[in-house]
């Protein structure tokens, strides 16, 4: 069983979970220093400075280190 840590959907393959996270809300926020994908709500507590959540990471600051998985996309598009 693979499950989404960041809305505890479950699947049954690796795939589907994938498949999965790319349209997930609940991970809807990019570091692009560590990788992680995160809630926006595991990264600021104001919603207005954000941090990568990831304690060995200083990834910081939206549209800085820190990008919305939709932004991303239309960005490569
Ligand atoms: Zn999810
Ligand atoms: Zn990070």
């Amino acid at each position: 069983m693979h499950t989404c840590r960041d809305c505890n959907q479950s699947f049954q393959t690796e795939l589907a979970l994938e498949l999965h996270r790319d349209t997930c809300e609940k991970g809807q926020l990019f570091c692009q220093v560590c990788g992680e994908r995160f809630r926006e709500g595991d990264a600021t507590q104001d919603g207005w400075h954000y941090d990568c959540p990831n304690e060995a990471c200083d990834g910081t600051g939206l549209q800085e280190d820190l990008f919305q998985i939709d932004d991303l996309r239309t960005a490569t598009h």
